[in-house]
């Protein structure tokens, strides 16, 4: 039966690994989950995603993997915290320019998005490739499901085509937000004959605004002027932003959702970027509940102290090099142990550095993150499904006295199956189980139907049992279903010290 996970870190013991100033958000948190709360407790959600960009143009680094594990874990532990689902989806930015080139008359630029140099298969070749194994890894060390969308697939949406002409209808208000510096919004309507767009759009403009959308005039460079109609009901033509302001669409499309609270993850560079989203958001008038839900992630640093970017290497070659810098930081493919050796050190770190607030709301360099990397266990920690339980159940396993454990099907259970490890953890220790079977029942009362009482709990009557079980929980988490998990002991039974106690 879960146990709310209400027990403060244990920072004692901490400080030899990592030591960090406090900070004025970290200040104000016990832990780090708690940053979520107060949106939790405001919305009420029904459902919580934790949204994701990233960008497809080569193999990912570090920072990148960074911000998509800290995903993937802070989902985990929010599901634990808040007993509300958590689901991450993965935003492929397929929009980026593939290839740019300038008219060579008039000298503005072209680009050419990946998405129309490659077509839609080769882009899902492109995320197949550099993370299909990584997210299906940490999806399966951290039990939770991950969706995979792109930025084309987002943009023919209603939703962000909506949100995309109501912006236009402030356009006045927005512009000097989304591009300070002159003022032109960088809407791009690829020309519809050859796919290439005006990449600061220049001379993109909008025609007409009326209720059925609106109609804009551009130019292309082989093709001279056309004019394009966008409409929430309908998919073409492509729309292409900015990155601001996508963003800004993209953040106000999610907040219209009220069943679902979308968590934006960020590297940490983007809380700059943000001021000038948050301006735009408050031109549109955009209400207090549909503001957007951010986490800043940990950047990682070169030695100078600025972000470790693998552009800036590849303008300068290789003898920019930092010697702190290892291979597999810039291109990850080159971690020599494999993808679940890779992703196990990745949860590790980033678990240390949610310990505290104070190690994860800032920056680390790649000297330290190296240094930390090298002081994780060795062993390497036996991948389980993960769940935390009361102590007078725990000890009830660990004892080989409850062979039965109840759990609702919640989203993070469907891939336990006979064979399964569970590694049940309470207080500091944890005790490792594997699954012998699997039984799915519509409520509570139907499960005590069919399963022995005394190999759920071989203290307790049904009657008490049950009462037990719904003050753990509520009618509609049991709504989801009840799944009945009969386990062993995997030996030798081990009751040693959990990993980490986030
Ligand atoms: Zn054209």
């Amino acid at each position: 039966m879960a146990a709310p996970n209400r027990t403060a870190p244990n920072r004692a013991g901490r400080s030899s690994l990592l030591l960090s100033p406090n900070s004025v958000l970290a200040n104000a948190l016990l832990r780090t989950i708690d940053v979520l709360r107060p949106r939790v407790h405001a919305a009420r959600p029904a459902r919580i995603e934790f949204v994701v960009g990233t960008q497809i143009n080569g193999a990912p680094h570090l920072g990148t993997n960074l911000v998509q594990t800290a995903a993937f874990l802070i989902a985990k532990t929010a599901r634990r915290e808040f007993s509300i689902d958590t689901v991450v989806r993965f935003g492929a930015l397929d929009n980026a320019p593939h290839e740019v080139v300038l008219d060579p008359e008039t000298h503005h630029a072209y680009q050419q998005s990946y998405y129309h140099a490659l077509g839609k298969d080769q882009v899902a070749a492109l995320i197949d490739t550099y993370y299909s194994e990584f997210f299906n890894s940490l999806s399966e060390a951290t039990d939770t499901d991950y969706a995979v969308e792109t930025y084309t697939d987002q943009q023919a949406t209603p939703g962000f085509r909506a949100e995309f002409l109501r912006t236009l209808d402030r356009l006045e208000n927005l512009r000097w937000w989304m591009a300070p510096s002159h003022g032109t919004v960088h809407i791009r309507i690829p020309c519809p004959e050859c796919g290439w767009a005006e990449k600061r759009a220049d001379r993109t403009k909008v025609a007409r605004l009326d209720e059925d959308g609106a109609t804009f005039t551009a130019v292309c460079l082989d093709h001279g002027t056309y004019e394009t109609h966008i409409d929430p009901e309908d998919d073409q033509p492509y729309l292409d932003l900015a990155t601001l302001y996508r963003n800004l669409v993209k953040e106000r499309a999610f907040g219209r959702d009220g069943d679902t609270l979308h968590v934006m993850m960020k590297g940490g560079d983007w809380a700059f970027g943000c001021q000038l989203v948050d301006g735009a958001l408050g031109a549109l008038a955009t209400p207090a509940a549909q503001m957007p839900t951010r986490i800043f992630t940990p950047q990682v640093l070169a030695p100078t102290g600025a972000k470790l970017s693998k552009s800036l290497l590849r303008e300068q070659g290789k003898g920019a090099l930092p010697p702190d810098v290892e291979p597999w930081m810039l291109d990850t493919t080159a971690w020599p142990d494999g993808t679940d050796n890779y992703v196990d050190a990745l949860v590790w770190l980033v678990g240390e550095l949610l310990t505290d607030p104070k190690h994860f709301f800032r920056s680390f360099t790649v000297k330290e993150l190296g240094r930390l990397m090298t002081a994780r266990p060795t062993e390497p920690a036996v991948r389980a499904h993960e769940m935390g339980i009361y102590k007078r159940y725990f000890d009830l396993i660990a004892t080989g006295r409850k062979t039965t454990e109840i759990r609702v099907n919640d989203s993070s259970r469907k891939k336990i199956k006979e064979g399964s490890l569970i590694r049940f953890r309470c207080q500091g220790d944890q005790v490792l189980t594997r699954v012998t079977r699997i039984v799915r029942y519509t409520s509570f009362d139907e499960m005590f139907d069919h399963e022995s009482v005394t190999s759920v709990n071989p203290l307790a009557t049904r009657y008490e049992q049950l009462a037990n079980i719904r003050q753990i929980y509520p009618p509609e988490r049991e709504a989801l279903g009840v799944l009945a998990i009969g386990i062993e002991l995997v030996d030798p039974p081990r009751k040693t010290p959990a990993v980490s106690g986030w």
